[in-house]
């Protein structure tokens, strides 16, 4: 009797043992999830996503930021070694190109097809967009009343000769734009169309959006073309020459009575040779949440690419509602390449 008990309690000691055992195993494996991700941003909040990821799944985002380019050469010449399990970046027109360098895999996910509108993803589930930015004029409000503003075309008019500031036809935003518009006209039309927008530059191109709207409240231009975060960054910052800009300028949707005004991404996609394939798609659908998708737009004051997620105050005071030109994502980032050559060709430099 003592003896059976003693074998009884042996057994009993055994499996609570074994079940410890397994219990710290799993624990283990779970802190040993990693996820490595190369992202092109580089925004402090970013970091509170990646916690809620860890939070919720036990697995580490281990974290690369480089620029786009660089992170996609990257990529290239690690090639089967490569660590990477997402890329994130902005512009569709980047992640067409990821995807043509075949460096990105297709996700079946109905968790992201349901989230993510259709206009925001590569069909094939190659990369997926997280957040929307819309390409907008900016225009002087002293020298430009918005019902002299249409269309995205008018702007080849002669009416606004000498008064329009961009920047170079070399940054991927341009191309899309340019890409989008190819989408709806003959090549031969949008080349028209860049040789008028052309003759209407105020200067040759020179800086970064930002440079734009500045030129245009100093009054070198009267208006440009440029992403509304842009915009909410001076209107928001802490410096009052930023804010005296920004009150200095009036952002204006084009296109609202066609297809609507040109709307990009920032997004990103699962890696070819993701290591950790499984948690790649779990942190793109986290990152499709609505917690993620707040902090994710608001970063960047973005608009997020979820319908109903929270939208940035300043951005919303800049325009509730806008029509969004449906146009797939993977259209325009298709159509950049020749978007540049026909911008090239009309001499946008
Ligand atoms: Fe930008």
């Amino acid at each position: 009797m003592k003896r059976r008990l003693f074998l009884a309690s042996g057994a009993a000691i055994a499996a609570v043992a074994a079940h410890q055992l397994l219990k710290s195993n799993e624990t283990a494996i779970a802190q040993n999830r990693v996820l490595n991700l190369y992202s092109a941003r580089h925004y402090d909040s970013d970091n509170a996503i990646y916690e809620g990821f860890t939070k919720k799944t036990g697995i580490r985002v281990n974290l690369v930021e480089a620029d786009a380019d660089k992170l996609i050469e990257r990529i290239k010449s690690e090639g089967a070694n490569s660590p990477a399990d997402v890329l994130l970046t902005v512009d569709a027109g980047r992640l067409w190109r990821a995807q043509q360098e075949n460096l990105l895999q297709p996700v079946q996910s109905s968790t992201l097809t349901a989230a993510i509108p259709a206009s925001l993803r590569e069909p094939g589930g190659h990369w997926f967009g997280f957040t929307r930015r819309a390409r907008v004029i900016v225009y002087n409000k002293d020298r430009v009343k918005p019902s002299d503003l249409s269309t995205y075309e008018d702007l080849a008019n002669p009416k606004w000769k000498g008064r329009i500031v961009v920047r170079s036809s070399s940054h991927v935003y341009n191309q899309s734009l340019a890409g989008a518009l190819l989408a709806k006209h003959s090549p031969q039309k949008v080349e028209e169309w860049a040789r008028g927008l052309v003759a209407n530059f105020a200067r040759p191109p020179e800086g970064n959006d930002t440079a734009q709207i500045k030129a245009v409240a100093a009054g070198q231009g009267d208006l440009t073309i440029v992403n509304t975060y842009y915009v909410v960054r001076l209107a928001k910052s802490n410096k009052p020459e930023d804010k005296e800009i920004a009150s200095k300028v009036g952002v204006f949707f084009p296109n609202q009575n066609e297809q609507g005004t040109h709307v990009n991404i920032s997004g990103g996609g699962v890696v070819r040779t993701a290591p950790n394939r499984d948690a790649a798609v779990q942190f793109l659908e986290y990152l499709a949440s609505p917690e993620a998708q707040a902090i994710f737009a608001a970063s960047n004051n973005e608009y997020p690419a979820v319908k109903g997620a929270k939208v940035d105050e300043v951005l919303l005071s800049y325009g509730k509602t806008f029509k969004e030109d449906p146009l797939n994502a993977a259209v325009f980032g298709k159509n950049n390449a020749d978007a540049l050559k026909l911008m090239d060709r009309a001499g946008w430099k």
